[in-house]
């Protein structure tokens, strides 16, 4: 037989209208194969072969070249081949589908399934044994049974398996057990209407919630009516947005409140992802008020795997880890998920009790929590990174209109966090090191790991340039990088297979995720042309750093809000928009963006700026004692707290050097690297009401993210835009966004530094009584570049307004009007 145009089997499913005329009851639930054939109760372990997860990249290409082959074998073979088919049961009709990944029309027709693994071997022998307990061998019978009722003839059905390390590949054909299939089919349907029962009353309850969902305060502030109205607004008009509130207007809340209300509505939840774990504690704060003011709704809290993790690392598979070990068959047993779905509020605490008490992972659940919660607060990893976990799960869509709707907080941060996910970088400094502890290793997997580590290092030096000197862009041959990565993965399942225990912070893990994940990332981009990456070489007295760059996520950002309906994404400091609208994804007609002003009295803030300093690099050394002094003069005015911050730790230390303090006050210093533990004791001395001077940076812990309520902060000087290097790298990014966005040196440079600068000088006004000073230092604070990120209430007509003739006396004035 041979092959003739495209290939569909199965039942025609029927839309809603035809059903509905069939049995005006029935209600429709789709469903996809792969969600569809699991084991019965669900079983096995958390491995990388278990079934439950989604394909990798790396493994859809291998699925394209093998079907690509078997195309060019056989006339009679078709890849992708729709296959479809319904069932009802009890009120409901399931409409399950999926593809095939290949079908040969042959006079017995074959259906192959191809799985790509790492361990081939393990994988063949699992598979062998478990025909209804393992999701990959449920799936292909699911094909095999479905095409035996559309044709009355029992298809061969055949894995081929292949693995990614070396490409070796298997074949392995298994029985289609018809009478066993079908004794699953009927479990497996009576479960699928318990599930469908429970998502329907899990979707009736967010309605319900959505009507009387009441905002939580009694009177909302001046602005933050406006910011929920627009929010609504732009919800209705279903246009994403972005949208700059400052400190005070209540903007969590303003935002989060609409959001969550239309998500309700719909059956839908929230995802609120913030750029850092320690900035999720404002949206809980938000979800406690709605909670607390009879609003039921359940949240999330998603706490990273490092954290939530038993073992010394996080190497999920059941022969190291006990949690991994039968996790389906004990969440199942247990019936953790029910238990899950009757708490309120769902954090760390929560998991990692029930996980030690019944032997499972906690990260692990807390994903599979995600179902049930209206809303889920995360790290912006969860949402944009490559492979982000929440993408993986399977949505019971049923009964729920639409997608969840996204928040993103302090969203200035997103386009940078986002081109650090692609940005990778190889070190042959950061491999040296590792040498240590390879040596503590058993000699048996020692000596091959630190031969190993030398080709590494001869990689990575091997590509610099003759005579290079400085950071110069440079040409990566991937066949080097990926050669090396097999080597690397081969060790890897050697040591893994072996008795070494492993220890926290494993260096053979750590040596071969830090070569992966690079090589990775350089396989996408050398199999497609994408100008937003390029590669440099940058040179070090014992050799050298070979990195990838990202200038633009982008592309990468926009196929992540396809997860969603509604995108709201907001921050202190988003101007100019159309900066952000385009390096965040969010750049398209009906893009709604916002600007709201200050609610509190502009009386209560002084601004100014000194054009008379300049920190160019040419022009720093004359200026350092100037500023030095201002900051001194400008602090003696009134006794209190104030923070300089500076472009750089070296600049820093330049004008500290310099520095005298005025009467009465103490000083305090930003580290390099500073301990959670040491700057929350700068943040506790600020409180006990000693004057003191903080010298810290722009873009550091104690500009961004962090509160300095009452009086904790009388001023901030904001010495200089922290403008990023000139180097090879800004200089290339500088030359692609000339050539994309016609703006090289503000994308390159203007822009990332104000959002830096403008965010300090945010730290003074935090609430409606606060009172204080904010001086910015320096000429290019005047410049276009420059204004165009500042707030709309900062001035009226021009940055000029801000400079005076006579700052102390001004100053002096401010401090002495009455409040
Ligand atoms: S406890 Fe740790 S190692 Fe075990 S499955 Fe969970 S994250 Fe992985």
């Amino acid at each position: 037989m041979g092959s003739h145009g495209r290939r569909e089997f199965g039942v025609v499913l029927s839309d809603e209208k035809d059903t509905a005329v069939k049995n005006a009851a029935i209600k429709i639930v789709k469903i996809a194969i792969r969600e569809f054939a699991v084991p019965c109760p669900r079983s096995g372990s958390i491995d990388a072969n278990s079934g439950y997860g989604e394909a990798s990249s790396q493994g859809i290409e291998i699925h394209q070249l093998i079907q690509a082959k078997r195309e060019k074998e056989d006339s009679d073979y078709q890849a992708e081949v729709k296959i479809a088919r319904e069932f009802e049961r009890g009120e409901y009709l399931f409409q399950v589908e999926g593809r095939m990944d290949g079908f040969f029309d042959h006079q017995t027709p074959k259906i192959e399934e191809i799985k790509s693994t790492f361990a081939l071997t393990k994988l063949s022998v699992t598979l062998s044994e478990n025909h209804f307990d393992h999701p990959y061998s449920l799936q292909l019978q699911t094909y095999g049974y479905f095409y035996y009722l559309d044709h009355g003839v029992v298809p061969e059905l055949a894995f081929y398996l292949v693995s990614t390390r070396n490409r070796e590949s298997e074949e392995m054909g298994i029985e289609l057990d018809i009478e066993g299939y079908e004794a699953w089919l009927e479990l497996r349907l009576e479960e699928l209407v318990e599930q469908a029962r429970l998502a329907e009353k899990r979707v009736a309850r967010r309605k319900k919630i959505s009507k009387s969902f009441a905002f939580p305060f009694e009177k909302p502030r001046s602005g933050q009516i406006e910011l929920i109205e627009t929010v609504e607004q732009g919800i209705k008009d279903n246009q994403r947005m972005l949208v700059q509130a400052p400190t005070g207007l209540g903007k969590t809340v303003g935002v989060l409140y609409p959001s969550l209300k239309e998500a309700l509505s719909r059956g839908q939840r929230v995802v609120y992802v913030t750029p850092k774990n320690s900035q999720h504690t404002v949206a809980e704060d938000a979800i406690e008020q709605f909670q607390n003011t009879g609003s039921p709704v359940k949240s999330l809290t998603i706490t990273a795997k490092s954290k939530m993790c038993f073992k010394a690392e996080p190497l999920c598979n059941p022969t190291y880890c006990e949690f991994a070990r039968d996790y389906y068959t004990k969440v199942a047993q247990n019936d953790l998920l029910t238990e899950l779905s009757k708490k309120k509020k769902l954090t760390r605490r929560t998991f990692k009790a029930l996980g030690e008490k019944h032997e499972v992972c906690p990260f692990e659940l807390q994903l599979e929590a995600v179902p049930e919660a209206d809303t889920v607060i995360c790290d912006y990893n969860y949402v944009f990174a490559p492979q982000s976990a929440l993408r993986r799960l399977p949505p019971m869509s049923f009964a729920q209109e639409g997608k969840p709707n996204l928040v993103v907080d302090e969203a200035h941060n997103l386009p940078s966090r986002a081109m650090d996910y692609y940005s990778p970088s190889l070190s042959s400094v950061v491999l040296s090191y590792m040498r240590e502890d390879i040596r503590k290793l058993p000699r048996r997997i020692g000596k091959e790991a630190e031969e190993l580590l030398d080709e590494c290092i001869q990689v990575i030096n091997g590509n610099k340039p003759i005579g290079a000197t400085r950071h110069t862009e440079v040409k990566l041959d991937l066949d080097e990088f990926v050669k090396m990565d097999v080597k690397l993965r081969g060790l890897l399942s050697k040591y893994l297979e072996s008795d070494i225990e492993i220890q926290p912070k494993d260096v053979i893990l750590k040596l071969t995720f830090y070569w992966g994940s690079f090589t990775d990332i350089l396989q996408g981009i050398t199999e497609s042309e994408r100008p937003e990456f390029f590669t440099t070489f940058q040179p070090h007295p014992t050799g050298g750093v070979v990195k990838i760059t990202c200038c633009d996520a982008s592309e990468m950002l926009k196929s992540a809000y396809d997860d969603f309906s509604q995108v709201v994404a907001f921050s202190a400091t988003l101007k100019p928009f159309d900066y952000y609208a385009k390096l965040s994804g969010l750049k398209e007609s009906n893009l709604k963006v916002a600007e709201f002003q200050s609610p509190f009295e502009k009386s209560n803030r002084k601004l100014l700026i000194i054009p008379q300093i300049s920190t160019k690099y040419s022009d720093r050394e004359r200026n350092y004692s100037r500023i030095a002094e201002t900051i001194t003069r400008i602090s003696a005015l009134m006794p209190g707290n104030y923070v300089a911050f500076f472009p750089s730790f070296d600049f820093l230390e330049k004008v500290l050097a310099l520095f005298s303090l005025p009467a009465g006050f103490q000083i305090v210093k930003q580290e390099r690297s500073m301990h959670a533990n040491d700057s929350e004791a700068i943040l506790e001395h600020l409180k006990t009401g000693a004057p003191t001077v903080v010298f810290a940076v722009q873009g550091g812990i104690f500009s961004e993210g962090v509160d300095y309520p009452g009086d904790m902060l009388v001023g901030a000087f904001v010495i200089g835009p922290p403008l990023p290097h000139f180097d090879v790298e800004r200089e290339t990014m500088r030359k692609y966004y000339d050539e994309h966005y016609e703006k090289g040196f503000d994308y390159a440079y203007a822009y990332p530094a104000m959002a830096k600068s403008v965010q300090a000088a945010g730290r003074v006004i935090r609430s409606e009584k606060d009172r204080g000073v904010i001086v910015l230092m320096d000429g290019r604070f005047l410049e276009a570049s420059y204004t165009q990120s500042m707030p709309q209430d900062w001035f009226k007509e021009s940055a000029r307004e801000l400079v005076s003739t006579s700052i102390l006396k001004e100053v002096a004035e401010f401090w002495e009007k009455p409040v």
